[in-house]
């Protein structure tokens, strides 16, 4: 399948941000009454307003208010909103045919998203993919792989991980609220290792990875382990960045003991961090690495793409689903994927990255409450504390958060202990409009 490139996507949203009434206005207050009568209460949402467009680095709701989008939908509208090609792709694709279902009669854009990831992830070895749906339904793919090559059950998973929430995946996330919480039993054989945590155990990398496997040998044994899993750098979990040298110990340790070391670059993918996948930021080669959000320009898809003898170890049937891989979503990904290289994004997230951290480090100079700001490219992290404790402040957190949301920008908040505000624009976001959304967090942080 070619694809055209040139862009030819609606009309562009005018990048400011504007409030022109009450948030929220009076037509998403009265969606959001509707939708506490029609939606499950359990489906909470961060902002009070419903969206009507989006692109660029703006979200505008259904009362004419433009937000600057310093979230991405949680990372996934790397490419911008109705990013233009893949825009294009997905009429094209949608007016060809929707589904044949990949497992009846296949399609060759399945073929060459496989064929792209095989050749975007780090390492030259030979590799396979397969194309899920959701980032959890492809970590689930990534365990029952590893178990099925290595003929062995036990995972290991790291204190703040976030892996998703369907019941295999809920078992290997750490934080119990929301995300766990009554929702027992889990699945069994899978064990916790402590993560390196610079700012909060002082550890080098080398040092949290001793302590990691000495756990992880004592308490599991590398003869019932079958895989590790780890966030290159975590995100729900607080954007914690492990300390230089922990992944790379333990990439070589699961080496050397027969255990299949998996990526989840669920969050940290497509450029994100700055380069292509996280991995790279510590020349680590993972054995399968876990996509999903920034894949597809907002649809959804997901993916596992790893070491063939390790893919093709899995009995065939013993992999797949009704929609995994579907077309739209398959053309989506392959317009976003070529967006990401020809626009250089990898050197959008590096430059917004350095607007970030600059304007932090400035602001944490005259204010203790900053404790600590982290993360790589486009995926920068404040968490915030009492500064004659060091304790997280997670009510100054929210405070600043809710500021935020009033004034015209989207900014979400994560951490174990929810004191951490989290930056995860688009790649695409016009550095005015970056610039003025840090104006505005820093003021409510001024004020709060
Ligand atoms: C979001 C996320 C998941 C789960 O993805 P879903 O598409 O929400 O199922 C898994 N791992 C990481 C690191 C994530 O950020």
């Amino acid at each position: 399948m070619t694809l055209t490139s040139t862009p030819t996507g609606g009309p562009a949203l005018t990048q400011e941000r504007r409030i022109v009434t009450a948030i929220p206005g009076p037509r998403s207050e009265a969606l959001m009454a509707r939708k506490n009568r029609a939606v499950a209460s359990a489906v909470g949402t961060t902002m009070p307003v419903f969206a009507e467009s989006a692109g660029g680095g703006v979200v505008v709701d259904v009362d004419g208010n433009s937000f600057i989008d310093l979230g991405s939908g949680i990372a996934v509208t790397g490419v911008g909103n109705s990013a233009p090609r893949v825009v294009d792709a997905v009429q094209a694709q949608v007016a060809a045919f929707t589904h044949t279902c990949f497992m009846i009669t296949p399609y060759d854009s399945y073929v060459e998203v496989a064929e792209k990831l095989n050749e975007l992830t780090p390492g030259s070895h030979e590799k396979r993919s397969a194309l899920f749906n959701s980032g959890a339904e492809a970590v689930e793919n990534a365990i029952k792989v590893a178990r099925s090559y290595t003929g062995k059950q036990a995972v290991v998973a790291f204190d703040h991980a976030y892996h998703g929430r369907t019941n295999l995946t809920m078992a290997l996330t750490a934080k119990s609220m929301p995300y766990k919480s009554g929702f027992g039993p889990f699945a069994s054989e899978i064990y916790r290792a402590p993560m390196s945590y610079p700012f909060r155990d002082g550890l080098s990398g080398a040092d949290a990875a001793k302590r990691a496997i000495s756990m992880i040998e004592k308490q599991v044994g590398a003869t019932n382990l079958a895989a590790i899993i780890v966030e290159p750098i975590q995100g729900e979990g607080g954007f914690i960045v492990p300390a230089d040298g922990f992944l790379p110990a333990l990439v070589d340790w699961a080496s050397t003991n027969g255990v299949v070391f998996i990526a989840d670059e669920v969050q940290t993918g497509f450029a994100r961090t700055g380069t292509m996948f996280a991995s790279e930021h510590e020349n680590i080669v993972p054995d399968i690495v876990v996509t999903a959000k920034g894949i597809a320009g907002g649809l959804p898809l997901s993916a596992i793409t790893g070491r063939a003898e390790i893919l093709d170890a899995t009995h065939t049937g013993g992999l797949g689903g009704t929609y995994g891989g579907n077309p739209i979503a398959c053309a989506a990904a392959l317009a976003a994927i070529e967006t990401y290289i020809e626009d250089d994004l990898a050197g959008a997230a590096r430059r917004i990255e350095a607007t970030l951290v600059e304007r932090f480090a400035l602001a944490q100079a005259i204010d203790p409450r900053i404790g600590d700001i982290r993360g790589r490219g486009a995926m920068i992290a404040v968490e915030f504390v009492d500064p004659e404790t060091n304790e997280p402040d997670a009510a100054l957190t929210s405070a600043v958060a809710r500021a935020c949301h009033q004034a015209g920008v989207i900014v979400l908040t994560c951490g174990t202990y929810g004191n951490v505000i989290r930056f995860l624009p688009p790649l695409s976001i016009p550095d005015a409009l970056l610039a003025e959304g840090i104006d505005v967090v820093l003021t409510a942080l001024e004020n709060a």
